[in-house]
C-alpha cells in the first residue's frame, strides 16, 4: 500500500530563507514527530503538504495521490490543526461548527458533542473569547470529529496544560491503534514525543537533518561526559558538538559503537534526550 505522507525533494524558497530538498515518508498505523527549533522551516513544510502555499519544487503525496490535483479529496480525509487560528472570530464555538461540518463527507456530530465536554469548552463562547490553549483543543475537536485517517498538526501541544497535553497524547495513540491511520505533528516541545512518537523527522535551517525510527536515534548517539585532557582533534571528528567548561567537557558523538576505541576510559555515558540532540545539532556552527 502506498505510504500515507510522502514528501520528495520539496523545494521552497523565501527571501532569507529557503526549503531544501525536503524529503520523508510515513507509513500507515505510526506517529511521526516532527522536531526543529524555531524558524527551522516546519510550518512552511505542513503548509505547503495542505497547499496552503505555492511549492518551487519536489512532490508531495498523500494516501498515494498528488497534494495538489486530489486536494478536495485528500483534505476530506485529513483531520489537520494549524499554530495558527483559522476561524471566525466573532462566531461562537456551535456557529463555527455548524459552517465546518458540512464540508467533510464524515463529519461525526457525536464524536464533536464528547470531545467538547472532555476538553471542557463551552458551546455558546465566542472564538475571539477563547484562551489559546482552548482554541488549540476547539481546533483538535475539529481534526478529530471527522473520522480522519492522518493527522497533520502543527505545534498541537504549545499552549496546552500539561493535563489537557497528556490526554492529547493519548488520544493522539489511541488514533493510531487502528493500523491504518496516522499522525504527523510538529512540536518543540520534545518530552511529548519521547513517550508516543515512532518516527522523528529533524528538521533545521530547511534541511532535514534525519528522517528515521526513534530507536535508531538512541541507537546511534551518546551523550559523553569527561576530563577535557582526553579530547585531541581526531577524537573531536567524532563529536556533532562539544560543550566545554573548567570542569570538563559534555558532547555528543554521532556514533556510539565508536566509543570503545576512542576512549579507554574516564568518561560517563548517557542516552541523549530529543532536546539534547536538536541542541547539540543547531550550536553545532558555534563548536567549529
Ligand atoms: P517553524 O515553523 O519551524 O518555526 P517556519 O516554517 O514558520 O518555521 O518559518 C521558516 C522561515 O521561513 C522563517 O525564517 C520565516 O521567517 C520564514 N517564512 C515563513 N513564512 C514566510 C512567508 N510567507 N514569507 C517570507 N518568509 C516566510
Ligand atoms: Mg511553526
Amino acid at each position: 500500500m502506498a505510504p500515507i505522507l510522502e514528501v520528495k525533494g520539496l523545494k521552497k524558497e523565501f527571501k532569507g530563507f529557503a526549503l531544501k530538498n525536503i524529503s520523508f515518508t510515513l507509513e500507515r498505523g505510526y506517529i511521526m514527530g516532527f522536531i526543529g527549533p524555531n524558524g527551522a522551516g516546519k510550518s512552511t513544510t505542513i503548509k505547503l503538504i495542505m497547499n496552503l502555499l505555492k511549492k518551487d519544487g519536489g512532490e508531495i503525496k498523500v494516501f498515494g495521490l498528488d497534494n495538489i490535483k486530489h486536494e478536495k479529496e485528500i483534505k476530506n480525509r485529513i483531520g489537520f490543526v494549524f499554530d495558527e487560528n483559522y476561524f471566525y472570530e466573532e462566531l461562537t464555538v456551535a456557529e463555527m461548527k455548524r459552517v465546518i461540518a458540512p464540508l467533510y463527507k464524515n463529519w461525526d456530530d457525536g464524536a464533536f458533542n464528547r470531545y467538547l465536554k472532555e476538553f471542557s469548552l463551552p458551546p455558546d463562547k465566542k472564538i475571539k473569547e477563547l484562551s489559546k490553549g482552548m482554541k488549540m483543543k476547539f481546533s483538535l475537536a475539529v481534526a478529530l470529529s471527522h473520522n480522519a485517517e492522518l493527522l497533520i498538526m502543527d505545534e498541537p501541544t504549545s499552549g496546552l496544560d500539561p493535563i489537557i497535553r497528556s490526554e492529547l497524547l493519548d488520544i493522539l495513540t489511541s488514533v493510531i491503534q487502528d493500523e491504518n491511520k496516522g499522525v504527523f505533528f510538529s512540536t518543540h516541545i520534545t518530552s511529548d514525543l519521547d513517550k508516543i512518537a515512532d518516527y522523528i523527522t529533524f528538521i533545521n535551517d530547511g534541511r532535514i537533518i534525519f528522517s528515521c525510527p526513534k530507536d535508531d536515534i538512541f541507537e546511534k548517539y551518546a551523550l559523553v561526559r569527561g576530563p577535557k585532557e582526553i579530547l585531541n582533534t581526531s577524537i573531536r571528528q567524532h563529536f556533532i558538538g562539544i560543550k566545554e567548561n573548567r570542569f570538563g567537557f559534555e558532547g555528543l558523538v554521532k556514533d556510539k559503537h565508536q566509543l570503545n576505541k576512542m576512549f579507554k576510559d574516564g568518561i560517563v555515558i548517557d542516552k541523549p534526550s530529543l532536546d539534547d540532540i536538536m541542541l547539540y545539532f543547531t550550536r553545532r556552527v558555534q563548536n567549529v
